[in-house]
């Protein structure tokens, strides 16, 4: 009997590591194609392109620009695609691919400064000022983007101390739309600077770029479990606590606490910095890619993640990281391939005076029991970002708390319409409490809602025309919000 539950248990191990390391890690196939059609992260906006040009000098880039001027030829520009409403294609345009524009030009240690090809990743930036001591000021928690893709949305991530990304830019190396090749600084180049960061391409390419740095401080972890309704009062007790340099937080999104409970995450100084730690790889991807599925799956098996995830946030209290590794989370895991069904993220932001009030409203527009609805909200992330006085197309007016979301649908014209539904009430509702969404993500709002959320959006397009009359660089983005045809949709 003995050796029969032994074998049996032995019997259970090994399917079980089997399972385990047999749950796929996909890798999505989305891009740049001249023979198919292009795509970007969600393949949404598939598009028949001309051509894709591999950027490796930038005189060759400057030809391409003069050439588009006389020939009246369209131009678009390509990180790594990430953004996903068709801002890096247009149909039947010019792409330039920037990828292997991506070297790392100038560690400044004393200056604390990097110089940076715009196609190189935060992750080529890290490996290259990590052997100093130095960090980043600003950037997305995940370190797999482009250095040009992610000022031209003028990104933001869990740093809670350095403003907008858009102010850590010291100079920039910029291929204006009539071909020519300039020098830009805050100080000389002000209004210019304010169209091409979170200028989403449409002002010109960026070669390269001085990047503002700081140090690659060790912060000690500290979580805490709380009520959404606490956290509004929580969060402003953080932001007067300079010991805490980074902060994120999650809410439930799981039946049983959905959008009731959340967590927080912050990052304290500990005064000592690390130069033994290297930078982190991929971890655990099976394990956390396991967790999200479960919780894709809706109903218990969603609160069963969120109470894992809790478990696993709070193992985390008083472990150390550095600061570059709190920059380049994994990624990997969330990769998602299901047919007929697409995930995509949509960002919506509000003040921070507004939070409270504005879950509570938005309570009573989502469902928490969506397991079997087809619009699924699948994980809420909320960061900070702190107002920005920088760019003109500017999602902080004043301080903002950003609600991150991904959110599962169909891709059939009825689950498309009924998302494109739900999302336009979110952004409506997010508007009446005086915020705003995001503009990187599959554009499901309308042109009214683009223009009530970035009134300054007249002053982008004016200046769009005067530096680029021939309307050189364009994207599906721009078609969209921002073209003749746009304008008459009011
Ligand atoms: C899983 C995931 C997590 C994310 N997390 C965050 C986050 O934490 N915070 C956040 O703010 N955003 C986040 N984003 C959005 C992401 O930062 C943007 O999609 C960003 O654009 C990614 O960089 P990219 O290299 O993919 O740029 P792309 O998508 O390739 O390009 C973005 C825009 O930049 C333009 N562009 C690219 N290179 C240049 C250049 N050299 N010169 C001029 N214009 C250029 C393109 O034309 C396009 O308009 C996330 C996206 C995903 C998919």
């Amino acid at each position: 009997m003995l050796k029969k539950t032994w074998f049996l248990a032995i019997l259970v191990c090994i399917l079980g590591t089997g399972i385990f390391f047999n749950i796929p890690i996909e890798k999505r196939k989305y891009g740049l194609s001249q023979t198919n059609l292009t795509t970007d992260y969600t393949g949404l906006l598939p598009e028949k392109i001309d051509r894709v040009v591999t950027a490796d000098n930038s005189a060759a880039l400057q030809q391409i620009v003069k050439q588009a001027n006389v020939e009246g030829q369209h131009i678009s520009i390509a990180g790594l695609q990430h953004s996903q409403g068709g801002h890096t294609y247009y149909k039947n345009g010019i792409v330039l691919d920037m990828k292997t524009f991506n070297e790392v030009l100038e560690v400044n240690v004393q200056e604390k400064t990097v110089r940076v090809e715009s196609g190189a990743t935060w992750e080529d930036v890290q490996e290259a000022i990590q052997e100093y001591g130095l960090a980043l000021k600003v950037t997305q928690s995940q370190s797999i983007f482009t250095v040009g893709g992610s000022l031209s949305i003028n990104a933001h991530g869990r740093d809670i101390r350095f403003g907008p990304m858009a102010g850590t830019v010291k100079a920039m190396t910029l291929l204006t739309p009539n071909g020519d090749i300039q020098t830009l600084t805050h100080e000389q180049n002000k209004e210019q600077l304010a169209n091409v960061l979170g200028g989403y391409g449409l002002f010109g390419v960026i070669l390269d770029v001085t990047l503002e740095l700081t140090e690659n401080d060790l912060y000690a972890i500290q979580t805490e479990a709380l009520k959404t309704t606490e956290y509004e009062t929580y969060f402003n007790h953080v932001l007067d606590d300079p010991t805490i340099a980074m902060h994120y937080a999650r809410v439930s999104v799981a039946p049983g606490s959905f959008l009731q409970e959340m967590y927080a995450i912050n990052y304290l100084e500990t005064g000592k910095q690390d130069t033994e730690t290297p930078l982190k790889g991929e971890q655990g991807m099976r394990l956390s890619k396991l967790a999200l599925d479960l919780g894709r799956q809706g109903g218990p098996l969603e609160d069963l993640f969120w109470t894992t995830q809790k478990r696993y946030i709070h193992s985390l209290d008083g472990e150390t990281i550095t600061r570059n590794n709190v920059m380049r989370s994994e990624s990997t895991f969330m990769e998602f391939k299901k047919p007929g069904k697409v995930e995509v993220l949509q960002e919506f932001f509000v003040p921070v005076d507004a939070y409270a009030d504005y879950m509570k409203d938005l309570g009573k527009l989502l469902s928490a029991k969506d397991k079997n609805e087809d619009f699924k909200v699948h994980n809420i992330t909320v960061r900070y970002v702190e107002k920005d006085d920088v760019t003109t197309l500017n999602y902080a007016r004043e301080d903002m708390l950003g609600l991150v979301i991904l959110i599962q649908h169909g891709l059939n014209k009825k689950d498309i319409e009924n998302a494109q539904n739900i999302i336009q009430q979110w952004t409506d509702l997010t508007l009446a409490h005086a915020g705003t969404y995001y503009l990187p993500y599959y554009r499901y709002q309308t042109t009214e809602q683009f223009q009530k959320s970035y009134p300054n959006w007249k002053t982008f397009k004016q200046d769009k025309l005067a530096e680029d009359p021939n309307e050189v660089f364009v994207n599906l983005f721009y078609d969209n919000y921002l073209s003749e045809e746009a304008a008459y949709e009011q």
